[in-house]
């Protein structure tokens, strides 16, 4: 087996996740994203064996060979930046979660219309505006989000972050409370905004805390990366 242990890993994560949720007191549901980039099918197929049948690569390449060789019904998430000229893989994905610029949204929405089905994505927010990550800037999002609505090939499901490595706990709380409203802005504004994709192997907790609705883990899960 491939993954000895990953049973046990996965009870373990789930009971952290369920106590961090009743300590924030939101109440909401929280779907483990499995980030099987730089792993095999095999963990993909691991991951589904092991209940976790929400897959999340960063990378559209690496995600369409595995594609082709995991046989499980897997849910596959696109977690990383799409290059406008691939947007036709967004169609093998259940959800995208980093629209990160109106120039991206207009592509994938014309796609979205174009195939006469809306793309369900997450807008990505940048709230502490590092330069060398991608993203909308919070103070953005209300314009960007009254644009969208009136796109009929994008269906805008809520708000993703990336938190900046290294964050201490007071950094990340106010980096997850302003994505928590931007998801807020987006629902304002008409949007199907119920999801919040934030926290990964580091910072889960404070994230779920915070109200996240789909964690993105991968080496707590899997191991450290080669
Ligand atoms: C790699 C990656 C993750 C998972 O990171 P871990 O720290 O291994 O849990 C989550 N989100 C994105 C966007 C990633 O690229």
């Amino acid at each position: 087996m491939r993954n000895p242990g990953l049973d046990d890993r996965v009870m373990a994560v789930r009971a952290r996740i369920d106590a961090a949720a009743s300590r924030g007191g939101h109440r909401q549901n929280v779907t483990i994203v499995a980030v099987t980039k730089t792993h095999g099918a095999d963990t993909v197929s691991a991951a589904y064996d092991a209940g976790l049948p929400d897959v999340g690569e960063n990378r559209v390449q690496e995600a369409l060979g595995k594609m082709t060789e995991v046989t499980v019904p897997v849910h596959w998430h696109l977690i990383g930046h799409l290059q406008r000229n691939k947007v036709r893989s967004l169609d093998n994905f259940l959800l995208f979660h980093a629209l990160d610029s109106a120039r991206l949204a207009d592509v994938v929405n014309r796609f979205g219309e174009e195939r006469g089905r809306p793309v369900k994505v997450l807008m990505q927010v940048n709230p502490v505006r590092e330069a060398t990550k991608g993203g909308y800037d919070t103070n953005d999002v209300e314009a960007e989000a009254a644009r969208l609505a009136g796109m009929k090939g994008l269906a805008v499901t809520g708000a993703m972050t990336i938190a900046r490595i290294g964050a201490g706990e007071a950094e990340l709380r106010v980096t997850f409370a302003a994505v928590r409203r931007s998801r807020e802005i987006l629902a304002e504004a008409g949007h199907p905004a119920t999801e919040l994709s934030m926290g990964m192997s580091d910072d889960f907790e404070i994230a779920v805390e915070e109200g996240s609705t789909m964690v993105r883990l991968g080496s707590i899960l899997f191991g450290a990366r080669a």
